[in-house]
């Protein structure tokens, strides 16, 4: 504990007697520095001046005032209470000796001095000052210790906390778009369904369009800020969903939650039913439907909503998501691209996955059979072609329209082998006609989903191979939409077909979203205007210029026109007026079967 370089202690004497003085001064001048006091007043001034003395030898009587007094006033100041007084006095006096305990005195010494004990005890009251002094220090050194430790504790702990709170943000949070993860939107539902049994609630799933177009334009960078700020619209626009439920926690608010890719979801409650569910979601077609300005560009990505409802379409969330995600692939097709989960749509639901089994076999059992619908054209009048429509005999359930089945069959991949059938099916008969003279083109339809099958363009170049027959005698009769939904695998697919010198037709043109000048980029050589339009074009005005337009646009870019559900003479009239190149109707001939298209053709005069 002792240090070398400590600096002397100081000893301050009061006596009025320089003798005295004189006397303490050498005997202690080795080893403290003496410093003295002839009076109270100046005793209390040098006492309460700094540096302080560590101790005072204070006689008791001075001239100006009482040494008790002296003491007490030293030991009734802050600065001085600590400073041990030792009260010099006359050996007789004892009385002294009590009343300066009293005030405060810490030891006495009589006089005459005896200088080694003097000098003894004097060393042991700086000792025992000098030990106190020092364990105040190291007090008041780990006191500050601990302070800044228990400091750094607490902003280790701080930033723990935060960490883990980021770390769990991360984890409930999608990097890319900042939008809560749909796990949190499963806590919130689970909640719900605990709380409030049987409360009608719907889950919505949206799924964007439009994605792999903009990357593959502009990058993926920019494909992921684009995304970033649509997702940004969504959960805004979400704010406006009557009884959406709340994802996040602590005051946070959102609602849309991304599930993976581009497909967002989110829930809400509506006691109002199923209508009213699909009217709320509506509010988020407006952002869907709005082009994106970014950067400059105003970008078009557009979207689809399903939704399903608890209690009705399930209680639980996958359910309600997979149920969702079924009425959302079925959105596409419609306008507005939003749509209500039911048993019908639902390709797991019973009744359709045993018609589905019955499907398959129906191709091998012969209940499939194919209808065929002459187009004729407008100005010479003659057979152009003809159009294969499928049909289903069930042995049970009659007759089933390709409007229920085929959508059915392109949810479970049914798709497939039915295609190729009605390829099969159809090539063959178009063998038949050319045989018997009709040499036809003949036109079938594709699915979109065909259009994603790797061998989709080996399989037709196969079967034409196979009946003999040139690629350019097939007609290929795709819809709009299903070239949107996976733009870049479909105008892949259609590009091969279309190089191979098979005829590619955009079937029921108008109902899609893309854009006219959009035609120019496809490889195309036939659009087909669909038949709401041609139905209704002489009581709507608003489906004649849309007919008019599309003739004038197919027509500057070369492509043959064929507008199709011609019922009446007048219609076929306009067409022809219009420019049209091929007409197809009830008016001219139903699908029919094969042997009476034969005896069509012969009424018909061809
Ligand atoms: P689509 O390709 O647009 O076929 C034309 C539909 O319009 C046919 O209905 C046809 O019967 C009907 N139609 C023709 N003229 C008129 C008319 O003047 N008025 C009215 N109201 N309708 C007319 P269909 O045969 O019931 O076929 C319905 C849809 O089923 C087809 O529409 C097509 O999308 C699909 N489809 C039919 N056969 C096949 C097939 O082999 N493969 C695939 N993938 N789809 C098929
Ligand atoms: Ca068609
Ligand atoms: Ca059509």
């Amino acid at each position: 504990m002792c240090d070398v370089n400590q600096k002397k202690q100081r000893v301050l004497i009061v006596d009025d007697e320089p003798l005295i003085i004189a006397i303490l001064e050498r005997a202690l001048q080795s080893f403290v520095e003496v410093v003295s006091a002839a009076t109270g007043e100046q005793a209390l001034d040098i006492a309460r001046s700094k540096p302080a003395p560590d101790l005072i030898l204070l006689d008791v009587g001075l001239p100006d005032m009482d040494g008790h007094e002296v003491c007490g006033l030293l030991k009734s100041h802050h600065s001085t209470v600590d400073i041990p007084v030792i009260f010099t006095t006359a050996r007789d006096l004892t009385e002294d000796v009590t009343s300066g305990f009293e005030v405060g005195a810490t030891d006495y010494i009589t006089k005459p001095f005896n200088i080694p004990i003097t000098i003894a005890r004097i060393r042991a009251h700086l000792e025992t000052r000098r030990l106190h002094h020092e364990i105040q220090q190291q007090n008041l050194h780990l006191d500050l210790l601990v302070q800044q430790r228990t400091l750094s504790l607490e902003k280790e702990m701080r930033s723990r906390r935060e960490a883990e709170k980021r770390t769990l943000y991360r984890a409930h949070h999608d990097e890319l778009t900042g939008l809560p993860h749909v796990s949190l939107l499963r806590t919130a539902v689970s909640n719900l369904l605990r709380t409030s049994p049987g409360k009608p609630f719907a889950i919505a799933l949206i799924m964007l369009n439009g994605f792999q177009e903009i990357n593959n334009t502009l990058g993926h960078q920019h494909g992921n800020k684009v995304l970033k700020q649509l997702s940004q619209d969504l959960s805004l626009a979400s704010r406006s969903i009557h009884g959406a439920l709340n994802v996040e926690n602590e005051g946070d608010v959102a609602f849309i939650t991304r599930l993976d890719g581009v497909t967002f979801t989110l829930a809400f409650v509506c006691p109002a039913g199923e209508q009213a569910a699909l009217e709320e979601i509506a509010k988020l077609l407006l952002v869907l439907e709005t082009p994106i300005d970014y950067q400059g560009m105003s970008l078009n990505v557009s979207g689809n909503i399903g939704l399903a409802m608890s209690p009705y379409h399930g209680n639980d969330m996958d359910t309600l998501l997979r149920r969702a995600h079924i009425a959302q692939e079925l959105a596409q097709q419609k306008q507005p691209h939003v749509s209500m989960y039911t048993e019908e749509i639902d390709p797991y639901s019973e009744r359709r996955l045993s018609l589905m089994g019955e499907l398959k076999n129906a191709i091998q059992e012969s209940h499939l059979s194919l209808y065929y619908q002459p187009q004729i054209d407008i100005k010479t009048k003659r057979i152009a072609n003809i159009e294969a429509l499928l049909r289903w005999q069930h042995p049970e359930h009659g007759f089933i329209p390709p409007d229920d089945f085929i959508p059915l069959a392109e949810q479970t991949g049914v798709i497939k082998p039915l295609t190729e059938w009605v390829l099969n099916e159809a090539l063959r008969q178009n063998v038949a006609f050319n045989r018997l003279g009709h040499r036809l083109d003949i036109s079938i339809n594709l699915s979109a989903r065909n259009l994603r099958e790797p061998d989709l363009v080996d399989t037709v170049l196969a079967v034409l191979n196979q009946y003999d027959l040139q690629p350019s005698r097939l007609v290929l009769e795709v819809t709009e939409t299903a070239m949107m939904l996976n733009p870049q695998e479909s105008l892949k697919t259609l590009h091969q077909l279309h190089e191979a010198g098979i005829q590619i037709s955009i079937d029921d043109f108008g109902t899609g979203y893309s854009s006219l000048g959009h035609l120019r980029n496809l490889p195309v050589n036939e659009v087909k205007i669909d038949r709401s339009f041609v139905m209704e074009m002489m009581v709507r005005q608003s489906d004649q210029i849309l007919v008019k337009t599309v003739i004038d646009l197919a027509r500057n870019l070369n492509l043959r026109v064929v507008a199709e559900g011609v019922e009446n003479a007048n219609t076929l009239e306009a067409l022809g007026e219009m420019g049209c190149d091929i007409a197809q109707g009830y008016h001219l001939c139903r699908p029919i079967p094969a042997t009476e298209l034969l005896e069509w053709f012969k009424q018909y005069g061809t």
